[in-house]
């Protein structure tokens, strides 16, 4: 046997113990997202999680959207969920499924427990409902309506469903038991009369089961094991295992739960997200200061990045939240060895090559990637009109600065060895050009031993540079100072987006959409998907290429 360490998660432990014990024979896993809204990187966790334990038990994963409540769904978030789990790469094959497709068997299972004694119409108010499940502390008391026969509860329920009573007059609770120290179990609401159109059965229906009894059965049919879902649900676990003991499911499946992936000064939950952008803080569910999956990926964050950050959070029964700074380490270190570098000036100044010849122009060839040679080289037009930028010149530097200043030379990326002359300043004292003389000798690759320079910068050829709109990021709130407002707002960070008027290298002209580059020393950028248009490049920011972040050590 090969002496390989594996370690596993506690999820994996339990499917394992259930395959050696015969409990199942196969893994079946799915992920039940609610269609009313984006999904975020909560979810991503949820997703990568499900779909991996599927594969790697040779077995099958499910997407199944959970639109019990019509209230909030839409086919908006119907299409933007299926888009962002086909891009992270979790193939539900031809299994998708809708909750609604089981509106049918779902009535049928509650007229089951009816007529087993199990269910019952209730009458009392939702108010009253609230008063009866008494507390924590105390037991509630019977609903007055509880020992309705199953006759007349048979006869009610196909009223509920025939439409004869209006929202809220009556409900199906399963009769469990008032005094049970879980309060789930207080003889918990199964359905309910809403009269709604529902995005996927419209006008069929006007009664709709509650998720605790709906989930357990939507999992029974689909033929799922492993039932994977997040903390909250713990204490509902008893009730999962009530309906789908009493439905006399023949493989009942198996809940098991696990803590919620939250990040550092970001916000997760749809509900927050929600506001954000209904209250037009950021531009739509996919701006790039979000963690929704959309705004990751138009943002420029890859599917194997997120695949990388789901792998080293690992997965736990308790609640932890995880650096942000983790997140930019994997697409860091995903985009690595897989893009070229180019040059890009984000604050561009004017830098003349004074002994250059006007109209002359050479290209200097440049490697895509100096760790990756499968990427190629380039060439790069040099002639005698170039921009660098704005912070690589000062007129008067301070101790250890080894860029432009007048007297020193640097060597410009690719190309040659400049030293600074003179400069020229606007009417403010703004300085606006700086004068140049290049030495032919100093030629990059030529080599040249002559005499070393201590400062390297990037430039861009002036006549035939790209002009973009860069957007530089930084994070949405800043958890030290407060997630929220004394009066209840957002606090939001000013400098959450800075745009810059940036110029580019030539071989950026012909970019599309989520095309990513590093920039040297600015970072890694990705082509804005939604407002890019050709003649008018916008560029965000995916990460800056520095980092104090170090991986956690395994121990
Ligand atoms: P939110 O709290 O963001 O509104 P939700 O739990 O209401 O999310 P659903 O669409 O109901 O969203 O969830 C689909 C699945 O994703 C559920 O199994 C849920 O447990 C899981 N999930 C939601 N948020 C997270 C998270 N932060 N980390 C891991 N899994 C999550
Ligand atoms: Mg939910």
């Amino acid at each position: 046997m090969e002496n390989e360490v594996v370690s596993k998660n506690f999820i994996e432990v339990e499917i394992d113990k259930d395959l050696a014990e015969g409990v199942y024979d196969c893994v079946h896993t799915r992920f039940p997202p609610e269609p009313n809204g984006y999904l975020h990187i909560g979810h991503a966790k949820s997703i990568l999680l499900n779909y991996g334990l599927a594969k790697k038990y040779n077995g099958k994963f499910n997407m199944r959207f959970d639109d019990t409540n019509p209230t909030k769904e839409k086919t908006e978030f119907v299409d933007a969920i299926k888009r962002d789990i086909q891009w992270l790469g979790a193939d539900w094959e031809d299994r998708l499924f809708f909750a609604s497709d089981y509106f049918g068997q779902m009535y049928e299972a509650a007229v089951k427990l009816i007529k087993k004694g199990k269910a019952y119409v209730c009458d009392l108010t939702a108010e009253e409902i609230r008063e009866y499940r008494g507390t924590l502390k105390e037991p509630g008391k019977n609903s007055p309506y509880r020992d309705r026969s199953v006759e007349e509860n048979l006869k009610l329920f196909e009223e509920m469903k025939n439409g004869v009573y209006q929202d809220g007059e009556k409900v199906l609770r399963a009769k469990i038991d008032m005094a049970s120290p879980n309060m789930n179990m207080r003889d918990p609401v199964i359905y309910r009369v809403a009269h709604m159109s529902h995005h996927n059965t419209g006008d069929a229906w006007c009664i709709y089961p509650m998720y605790d009894f709906a989930h357990p059965i939507e999992d029974a049919i689909e033929g799922i094991t492993h039932s994977i879902c997040t903390l909250e649900f713990e204490d509902h676990r008893p009730l999962y295992d009530w309906v789908v003991r009493e439905l006399e499911y023949p493989h009942p499946p198996r809940q098991i739960e696990f803590a919620k992936l939250y990040l550092t000064n970001v916000v997760t939950g749809k509900r927050y997200i929600k506001k954000l952008v209904e209250d037009g803080v950021v531009d739509g569910w996919d701006d790039p200061r979000l963690v929704s999956i959309a705004a990751l990926r138009r943002r420029g964050f890859t599917p194997e990045s997120l695949q990388m950050f789901v792998e080293l959070c690992g997965v736990a029964k308790g609640q932890s939240s995880v650096d942000y700074a983790m997140l930019e380490y994997c697409i860091r270190e995903d985009l690595k060895m897989k893009r070229s570098r180019m040059m890009a000036v984000l604050d561009p100044i004017k830098l003349v090559i004074d002994n250059y010849p006007e109209g002359q122009v050479e290209y200097l060839d440049a490697a895509n990637n100096l760790e990756n040679d499968a990427l190629g080289t380039r060439q790069i037009p040099f002639c005698r009109e170039l921009y660098i930028e704005r912070e690589d010149f000062m007129e008067e530097p301070p101790k250890k600065y080894f860029r432009l200043f007048p007297g020193n030379e640097v060597r410009l990326m690719h190309a040659y060895f400049v030293k600074c002359e003179s400069f020229v300043k606007d009417e403010n004292g703004k300085v606006v050009e700086v004068h140049c003389t290049y030495d032919p000798e100093t030629k990059a690759g030529s080599g040249f031993t002559g005499r070393k320079v201590k400062g390297t910068i990037h430039w861009v050829p002036a006549p035939c540079a790209v002009e973009a709109e860069v957007r530089l990021y930084e994070n949405l709130i800043d958890e030290e100072k407060g997630v929220y407002n004394e009066d209840g707002t957002m606090n939001i960070n000013p400098n959450s987006l800075t745009v810059a008027h940036a110029m580019l290298e030539p071989a950026l002209k012909d970019v599309r959409a989520y095309d990513s580059f590093q920039f040297v020393r600015n970072g890694y950028f990705c082509v804005d998907a939604k407002d890019s248009r050709e003649g008018a490049l916008v560029f965000n920011r995916i990460v800056s290429l520095k980092s104090s972040f170090r991986l956690p050590q395994k121990g």
